[in-house]
């Protein structure tokens, strides 16, 4: 459950219930990490449970999040929480459009116009982006107290089932295009069709369709013109009146063909509002609907049965169709499409809801005296009303067709819902983006250049999955989901694994550690070391003094680790100097600068030149001493009459016995002298 005050992932702080649509609630949130408030729309439960509706609203999630305009909210992120599917998008401190409306009535053309053409600039960048987003209505524009125009929902608004039909197709029909409302296919010229509805919205403060059920709505849409901008305010300037009617055309080719033109005309009547620039494609082919719909007329009368009237008036609706100027491919394919829905609608449970609906919706017409008893029609109930028999029959064909229309409209849009779902973000077949491209192969390409390669060939949602590699260099693609070769629709997800180079971890602390023991955890890790000694004071020898790369740092596991172990304190070194010759004085202090340690003999000698001076020393001039050794020196005295008690007569013995005690140094061994 989401509670307010609650945190997500330690990052996002709920503040605020700010909405709710029907299938989202939306929350104020702090992110903690960038320092910004944002919008988290939270997909409620019963929608969660279901994995493939949550796999398809993350896949358009994620491609809108690829949308950065300045009139397009930014989609921040797309994720889960203890089950619960969410989206952080842009926060946008405002209103919705439709609140807007609703307050303020009818807007000055100049505002409406305005704001058309900054709801028009991100529709635009989300078709350069070959995003369409299929649920354009004022809902899904949000105004923010700054005035800045913001579109909202890209894509999200596919993401549809029979659940979501029911709730969200309420908002959505009084702005809906003829072909999404028959189940055709759906382009950029839809959302030029719904913005054309929320352009007149604006204009007049009233929509042009409106009725007591989605089907009468839809069916509207389908069969009704229009009303004109200039029938309901006055002096509706001429370009504001054209651009809507350019817009709202029942034939996608009639309309504006791209955002571009359409902005380029909003732009112009911006500046000369009166002026009669906007160009709008003569009719052409109107006749032949309805010829074709006589020719219909005719089988419908053949063949009886509920059944049949059904399969004849999907019949018809692709037969109107073929009276379109351009009848492509794309067309065929869709009537291919019906075939099979043939199947699946005589199974699928809910038609018989929807018929029902549609036939109590068929109770609005019984007012109307362009419409004859539906129920007549089918010898159900009686109430005939008499009419002239030739329009009769053609309003006959009319409101079957209309409500028939109606049912498959509904029955379609959840059938392909569900194919959609089904066969995951490839499986409606009917969409410009589902156009088939060959998959090449990118292994060893950069992810970058991959992406961008993939991106050109007209992939619209191509996603790095990281696994750490220990062969392959960072960054490049180990895999693809998608073989080469394989023609795959342009929307479906390509996945690629990529290198996230080796694995890493994080070096242990060693120090203090025996040798030993910092060398088997690291074999135990598989990580190798080296050893390298070094004097301490500090530390005990054989224990690790540091390591290298030190404790803390990411290594990859053939990263060799030198660990440096303390030999203990370092021992230093000395030269013996030579003493011979010097006074006791000045050998005792030669040695102390040295270091070493001086003990003092003395011997009686011949040579009076001796006397006071060192005549022998116990380790050799030249020779290496550790410090501290102690170096006994002979000093020459006198010879005195009476024995001498000191210095002995014998040669000195030699201290710490570390020395040859033979060492003649220069060969001028005092004592050899005779006197
Ligand atoms: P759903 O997609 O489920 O229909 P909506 O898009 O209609 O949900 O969002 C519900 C409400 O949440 C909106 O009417 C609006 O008030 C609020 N809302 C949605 N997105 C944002 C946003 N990015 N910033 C601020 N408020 C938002």
């Amino acid at each position: 459950m989401i509670r307010v005050g609650m945190f997500i992932e330690d990052r996002y702080e709920i503040l605020e219930k700010i909405g709710s649509g029907g299938m989202s609630d939306v929350y104020k949130a702090k992110c903690h990490k960038l320092n910004r408030f944002v919008a988290i729309k939270f997909l409620k439960p019963e929608f969660c449970e279901d994995k493939n509706f949550v796999a398809k609203f993350q896949i358009e999630a994620q491609s809108a999040a690829a949308l950065l305009h300045p009139n397009v909210v930014s989609v921040y992120d797309v994720n889960e929480y203890e089950g619960v599917y969410y989206i952080v998008m842009e926060y946008v401190d405002g209103i919705t459009l439709k609140q807007y409306i609703d307050r303020n009535g009818r807007l000055p053309i100049k505002e409406a116009t305005s704001i058309a053409i900054q709801i028009g600039q991100g529709i635009e960048a989300a078709h350069n982006a070959n995003i369409i987003h299929r649920d354009i209505k004022p809902q899904n524009v949000l105004i923010s107290r700054e005035g800045k125009i913001k579109v909202t929902d890209f894509g999200i608004a596919r993401t549809t089932t029979a659940n979501t039909i029911s709730q969200d197709i309420l908002g959505s029909v009084h702005y809906i295009s003829p072909e999404q409302a028959r189940g055709g296919q759906v382009d950029e010229r839809s959302d030029i069709y719904s913005f054309g509805i929320v352009y007149y919205e604006m204009v007049t403060g009233a929509l042009p369709f409106d009725g007591d059920s989605t089907v009468s709505i839809a069916l509207k849409h389908i069969q009704e013109t229009v009303p004109p901008v200039s029938e309901l305010i006055n002096n509706a300037p001429t370009s504001i009146v054209r651009i809507i009617e350019k817009c709202t055309q029942k034939k996608p080719e009639r309309r504006y063909q791209k955002m571009s033109s359409l902005l380029a005309d909003l732009k112009t009547a911006l500046i000369s509002p009166n002026e009669d620039f906007v160009v709008l494609e003569p009719e052409a082919t109107e006749n032949a609907t309805i010829m074709m719909s006589a020719r219909d007329a005719q089988r419908l009368r053949e063949e009886g049965t509920q059944a049949n009237q059904r399969r004849i008036v999907r019949q018809q609706s692709a037969d109107e169709y073929e009276t379109f100027n351009e009848f492509d491919d794309a067309y065929d394919d869709d009537y291919d499409e019906y075939g099979d829905y043939d199947d699946e609608y005589d199974d699928y449970d809910e038609y018989d809801d929807y018929e029902d609906d549609a036939y109590d919706e068929y109770d609005d017409y019984d007012d109307d005296d362009d419409f004859i008893d539906y129920e007549d029609y089918n010898k159900k109930k009686p109430g005939k009303k008499e009419k002239d028999p030739a329009r009769k029959k053609m309003d006959k064909i009319i409101l079957i067709c209309g409500i028939a229309v109606g049912i498959i409209i509904l029955v379609v849009l959840a059938v392909v819902g569900a194919k959609a779902l089904k066969g995951g973000c490839g499986g409606s077949g009917k969409r410009q983006q589902t156009e088939l491209i060959e998959m090449i192969n990118v292994k060893d390409m950069n992810f970058v250049d991959a992406k961008a390669k993939l991106e050109d060939l007209g992939f619209t949602n191509v996603e790095a999955e990281y696994v750490t590699s220990e062969t392959v260099e960072k960054g490049k693609v180990i895999k693809q989901n998608e073989a080469e070769g394989s023609r795959i629709a342009g929307d479906t997800k390509i996945v690629l694994q990529v290198s996230s180079g080796k694995e890493v971890l994080s070096l242990e602390n060693y120090v203090g550690k025996t040798q030993t023991e910092a060398q088997s955890a690291l074999r135990e890790l598989g990580i190798q070391s080296k050893i390298t000694t070094r004097y301490s004071d500090q530390v005990e020898t054989g224990k690790v003094i540091e390591t290298n790369p030190a404790a803390g740092t990411q290594i990859s596991k053939d990263t060799v680790v030198e660990l440096i172990v303390s030999r203990g304190p370092e021992v230093k070194n000395a030269t013996v100097p030579n003493l011979i010759g010097s006074t006791e004085a000045e050998a005792k202090s030669a040695l102390q600068e040295l270091k070493l340690s001086a003990q003092v003999e003395y011997r009686e000698t011949s040579s009076a030149a001796d006397y006071g001076r060192v005549v022998q020393q116990s380790h050799a001039a030249g020779s290496t001493v550790a410090e501290e050794t102690t170096i006994t020196i002979v000093i020459g005295v006198e010879p005195q009459t009476e024995p001498p008690t000191e210095p002995p007569t014998e040669p000195p013995t030699e201290p710490g016995g570390d020395e040859p005690g033979g060492d003649e140094p220069g060969g001028d061994e005092p004592g050899g002298e005779e006197p």
